[in-house]
């Protein structure tokens, strides 16, 4: 059965491995001449994601994180160590990796632009020309702005806008993230630094509207950030995050990544989902709507959370946060997954502090 994947970034090369392995005939279609190249990624995913991902050759871990210090607009904050550790990756690397991988199974054609499909016909531009090819299978895993599901009208996600710089940065503990809340840092979600290495983090604002407009103010005006960070940008990325799964298959066409919604809704990570997604599609090859099943089956609490904690970033006033960060620094996190924001239900029967100044949580 001939597969067309277009995209060759996570999403593309993690569908092409597990449907190569089924013995698939699986072309990539990537745009750019190399993988990884554009990156917006701060490169936080959970211990257990690196370690499938190690698995499928992927060597490319910057650091290891122990927990995260939650601040308030104030700049106090509290220290919470959950269940599982995480690991900052640098896609530059592993994006590359991942690729090399798929093309043991697949095969890989860079430089070649997908500018339509419909049906089972592909048409695409490689060395300037154009030329068509029929496939059995497609599967858009061309992000955000997907041409997959753009012609083929699946429903978009919702979108969050992005801005990270890399910088020097004096973290309070190299081996924690930082996460910044408050109405001047976003509107909607959170602000962030991940540590790289010592002396360098990745830093970064998601915004409904203008995430350059609250890096700014992060970085001049949060009265614990503004004192740490270095005046020079190594790196500048901007991006965007998807926010809602879509229904994602259609007929002979499925979407993957980005392109369906595939990212945890409060933290705007995208990688392990996207994981989780190409094994189920290698599981249930070629049956596409027995895949959509399973993923929905596999995940769908944990989007239903991640979703209601997202719209805790809406509705929580300042004042709610500094609360928060009060009454939390005398209690233990060491029931919160960072891949499973269901674990928090378990946190806040134990908390019900917690639970009534959240109290949008459960309207
Ligand atoms: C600022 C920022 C920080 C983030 N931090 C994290 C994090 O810490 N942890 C985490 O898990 N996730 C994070 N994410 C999310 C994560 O980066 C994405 O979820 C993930 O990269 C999506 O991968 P993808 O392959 O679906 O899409 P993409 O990375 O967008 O790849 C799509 C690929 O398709 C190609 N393509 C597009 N159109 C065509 C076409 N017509 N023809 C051929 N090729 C095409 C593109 O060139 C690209 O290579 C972050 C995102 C942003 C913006």
């Amino acid at each position: 059965m001939k597969v067309c994947i277009v995209g060759g970034r996570v999403a593309g090369s993690l569908a092409a491995i597990n449907l190569g392995e089924k013995n698939a005939d699986v072309v990539v279609f990537e745009e750019h001449r190399d993988s990884g190249f554009p990156v917006s990624c701060a490169g936080l995913i959970s211990e257990d994601c690196y370690k499938k991902l190690k698995d499928l050759g992927v060597n490319a871990k910057q650091n290891e994180i122990k927990g995260a210090f939650f601040f308030s607009p104030s700049g106090k904050y509290v220290e919470a160590i959950g269940k599982s550790r995480g690991v900052v990756v640098e896609r530059k690397l592993m994006d590359p990796q991942l690729l090399r991988r798929a093309s043991k199974v697949a095969e890989v054609r860079m430089g070649s632009k997908v500018v339509r499909v419909k049906s089972k016909e592909v048409t695409f531009i490689v060395n300037g020309k154009e030329k068509k090819e029929s496939f059995d299978l497609l599967i858009g895993a061309d992000g955000v702005n997907s041409v997959v599901a753009k012609n083929l009208d699946f429903k978009r996600p919702k979108i969050f806008l992005a801005v990270q710089i890399l910088s020097e940065f004096e973290a309070i503990d190299d081996k924690f993230v930082e996460l910044y809340f408050g109405r001047k840092y976003s509107d909607g979600f959170f602000a962030y630094a991940v540590p790289v290495e010592k002396g360098l983090a990745r830093i970064g604002v998601v915004s409904k509207t203008n995430p350059k407009e609250y890096l700014q103010r992060l970085i001049n005006e949060h009265p614990s950030v503004s004192e740490r960070v270095g005046k020079g940008i190594l790196e500048l990325n901007v991006g965007a995050i998807p926010i809602g799964l879509v229904d994602f298959v259609r007929e002979n066409a499925a979407l993957i990544g980005d392109s369906a919604g595939m990212v945890k809704p409060y933290t705007g990570g995208g990688i392990y989902y996207t994981l989780i997604a190409a094994e189920l599609l290698g599981e249930t090859f070629p049956n596409l709507k027995a895949f959509e099943k399973a993923y929905k089956k596999r995940l769908w609490k944990e989007y239903h959370f991640g979703e209601k904690i997202r719209r805790l970033y809406e509705t929580l006033r300042d004042e709610d946060y500094e609360e928060l960060v009060r009454i939390a620094s005398d209690l233990s996190f060491e029931d919160l997954h960072m891949d499973k924001p269901s674990s928090i239900l378990k946190f806040l029967v134990k908390n019900p502090k917690i639970l009534k100044v959240v109290r949008f949580f459960f309207p």
